[in-house]
This record gives C-alpha cells, structure tokens and sequence, in this order.
C-alpha cells in the first residue's frame, strides 16, 4: 500500500483539529427536538432543518437549500461538484429523531446533550444527528485544506426517516436529477463494537398489522358477567402467543414460505465472525436467569439479521392504575413483524391477519388493519466501493471494518440505490451496539465519532481515486 498522499494527511489533521467544533454543532442539533413522529413538534424539525442548513453552508458546501413534497418534512439538501470525471458521493444522514419515550427513565434530560464516561447521552446523537455532522465535519476539513474536494459531493439530510420517510417517493422522483449520483453513503448504521467499524450490507424489512376484538358494547362487571362473557384481553393474548414457537421464533402461518436462508459461503462469513454473545448481552441488560430467544440450532447473527421476527410493539386493555373488577370490552395490540430476506412483505401482511382471523376465540369480533410494508434488502459488498470504504475505513479506526448484517429497517435504501441504476451503498454509521438508539439514554461514543469523521475524510480521496469510465457497466 502507498503512502497517504500529503493533501489527505492534511485534511485529516485539520477533521481531529476541528473535532471540538464537530462536537458543539452535534450538541446544537441534539437540542433541537425535532421529533417527526409528534405534529406538536412540527416546528422543531423546521427549526432543526435550518439549522442543519447552516451547517452545511459553513462547512462550504453550495447551493443548500430545503426541500419538501406533498407538506413532507424537509430534506435539505447541498453539494460541491468541481470534480470533472470523478465519481460523485451522495452523503445521507437525517435530521429527525424518535420521541424520548419515558422522560423520567432518561439519566438525564434526553435534548441537553450529557457528556460521560466518553459517550454523549442525548436524543440523536447516534441516530442521526451525529451522521449529519460528519459530512459536514469531513467536507469542511478538506474544502479549509486543500480548497477543494477529491470527488464530487451531494449531501442529503432527510426530515422523516423515523416516521418510514412517507414522502420519500415523490422526492425522489422530483428530485432524482439533483441527486444523482455514483455511489450512496448512508451514515445511519453503525460500528461492530466500540473501536471497531462495520459496513453494512444486509438490512431486514418492515410491516405488520393492528388487531382489535371485542366482544361486547361496554365493560361489565366481572362477577355479575364472568363465566359467561368471554374476555377481549385473555382472547387477544392467546392469539398473539400463537404467533410464535416454543423458541420465541416467528410461527405464524406462512411466515417462512418465501425466506431466503443464506447460502453456504455467506454462513461461513458469519460464523467466522467474533460471537460476543457475553458483550451483546451486556449491552442489551439482559437480565441474567433470561435465556436469548430463537432457535439455538441457527446461528445468533442469522437470527438477528435475515430471518423474519414478530414483536407486539403496543398493547391496549385497561391500564393498572384505575383498574377495576371488570370485563373490558375490547383490547388490541399493534404487532411488528421485521421481514426476512426475500420475503414479500405484502404477503407477510396478509398471512398474518389471516392467522389472527382464523384463531379469534367465541366469535369475537375482530378488526385487522395492515400498517406499512418495506421488503428487506442487502447487496452484495464487493467491487470498488467497498474496497474504497473499507481503506478508509481501516485508516480512521486502524481497523478492519466488519462485513455485517443489521435487523433494522431503512426504507430508503432500496429505492435510493435503485432510482439510480441500482449504484453502491455504503451504509456505515456512529451507533454502536451500547447505543440504545431508539431508546432512552440513547448515547454516541466520542471516540468513534472522531474515527467516523476521520474515515469519511479519507473516504472522499478514496472515492475521488476511482475512474467511472474504466468500470462503467462492471459497477
Ligand atoms: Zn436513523
């Protein structure tokens, strides 16, 4: 391997330099609680889209601007591209985050960024706040440097990734000609573990249903009525615990029918990989007499990554608290399922409100509504995108970057790569497993982030070294 040519060294100098500015623009962000799944705060993911648009200008990129469909939130969008004949980046994070859920379970304030132990606690600081200020943070080093970018750039920071990105659709097909581009990074993955980065190739799907039964015009009261009037919660559970094998594996009927196991080589890659079972456990808090749920016989990271899984996600009967002795009249649960590879969601969406239909006890009434349905996707990580990512990524950790798979859902990733000819995505991130993105006390580790931005900067000559003509149609 040659040596970083100079330009390179020097933009990554200048990224640790300005690393306490990187980390004052992610406090900025974080407390801005621009959460898209609240209309109550609508004006915070304005407020947060502004400020985000700031923060690409200053790190010198041009024409930002934001931009909405159908009354979507706002993406803002920016680029820099005076790279004749180079390759073209489209960097992707977003700006929006969950709600905090239980304030009162947080250490601390979840929008007042915490600083501890090395990590920052605060609502999207790892999902994705952080994301957002590493394409500036690298764009910034070398634009303050060299003056210039090793390929062309186009940054896009979407408003509504955590609501499943509703207007992304029509974005993209009002705004595919802006953003085309050679290759997607997508900053809202993660590393393997603390210190070690990850790319990610393989991400599972979404969809599910509601179900509601009822059984009777109001609550009764369980002694004059109990014995006769069947129970809307003990129907509904029974239903939902069909849902599932003695192994907590998805049992519904039809939910594998069109799963695609990996084959031999892909289960070998994963078997060869550090089974930190111990650590995973840890960072979950799973308590200790709890055993992991899934078929032992398959391995731990094909259960968490490809295979379909359900999860009741929310359950309505009567609170506790207020609670009498009585017989409600109906209950219902939202029940999430994450998609397997190759699986038609669609499909899963029906064979699941087929199921429940068919085990609804004593004729109660049911009502089922499908919620939306994302197909899983993964891609095949080699050629030289991922060659480019996985230099960068070994010169800003000083690591090999794991070749990993992860459960979770971006709808966008799919359509992205596709509306432009199916490119590379590169999906890499500052979450790690301790993260708890989603969650409360959500953090980010400060040291990865650094390493993040390094990467990215070193990302930039390695993508700029690439010769489209060369490879075009091998890409
Ligand atoms: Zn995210």
């Amino acid at each position: 391997m040659s040596t970083v040519p100079r330009e390179v060294a020097t933009a990554v100098a200048a990224a640790h330099d300005d690393f306490a500015d990187a980390r004052s623009e992610l406090d900025t962000l974080v407390r801005i609680p621009s959460i898209s799944g609240d209309p109550d705060h609508v004006a915070d993911v304005d407020a947060s889209a502004a400020a985000v648009a700031d923060l690409l200008r200053a790190s010198g990129l041009e024409d930002v601007r934001e931009l909405r469909v159908d009354g979507g939130h706002p993406y803002v969008v920016g680029e820099w591209c005076h790279a004749p004949g180079a390759p073209t980046v489209l960097l992707y994070a977003h700006h929006d985050v969950q709600p905090p859920g239980y304030v009162d379970r947080w250490t601390s304030d979840p929008f007042e960024p915490r600083e501890a132990d090395g990590r920052l606690f605060g609502r999207g600081t790892a999902d994705d706040k952080a994301g957002a200020v590493a394409h500036a943070a690298a764009v910034r080093a070398w634009l303050r440097t060299a003056g210039e970018l090793p390929c062309n750039v186009k940054v896009m920071i979407e408003g509504e990734e955590e609501i499943g990105s509703p207007t992304l659709a029509p974005f993209l097909q009002a705004h595919a000609a802006e953003l085309q581009s050679d290759v997607l990074l997508l900053a809202d993955a993660g590393n393997w573990a603390v210190g070690t980065p990850g790319l990610t190739y393989s991400l599972r799907g979404l969809c599910g249903v509601d179900v509601r039964v009822r059984a009777t015009d109001g609550p009764l009261h369980s002694g004059m009525a109990g014995g006769a009037v069947p129970d809307p919660v003990l129907a509904l559970a029974g239903m939902l615990a069909s849902l599932i094998d003695e192994y907590g594996d998805a049992a519904f009927d039809g939910c594998w029918d069109d799963y695609e196991a990996p084959g031999d080589a892909e289960r070998a890659r994963i078997a060869a990989l550090p089974q930190h079972v111990d650590a995973l456990r840890r960072a979950w808090g799973v308590r200790d007499g709890v055993t992991l749920a899934g078929d032992p016989a398959v391995s731990l990271f094909e259960r968490l990554w490809f295979r379909p899984v359900v999860t009741v996600i929310g359950i309505d009967g009567h609170p506790i608290a207020g609670s009498s002795n009585q017989i409600v009249a109906q209950a219902a649960a939202r029940v999430s399922v994450r998609v397997g590879r190759g699986q038609d969601p669609a499909r899963l969406n029906d064979a699941l409100a087929r199921h429940l239909r068919a085990r609804v006890p004593l004729g109660l009434e049911i009502e089922v509504t499908t919620l939306d349905a994302v197909p899983a996707w993964h891609c095949d990580p080699t050629g030289w995108a991922f060659d480019a990512a996985e230099r960068a990524l070994v010169a800003g950790f000083g690591v090999a970057p794991v070749c990993m798979g992860v459960g979770g859902t971006i709808p966008f990733v799919g359509p992205f790569a596709d509306a432009f000819g199916g490119i590379p995505a590169l999906l890499l991130g500052p979450a790690d497993p301790g993260s708890r993105i989603h969650g409360e006390d959500e953090s980010l580790h400060l040291g990865d982030f650094r390493s993040l931005i390094a990467s990215e900067a070193h990302l930039l000559h390695e993508i700029g070294l690439h010769e489209l003509a060369q490879s075009a149609g091998v890409r």
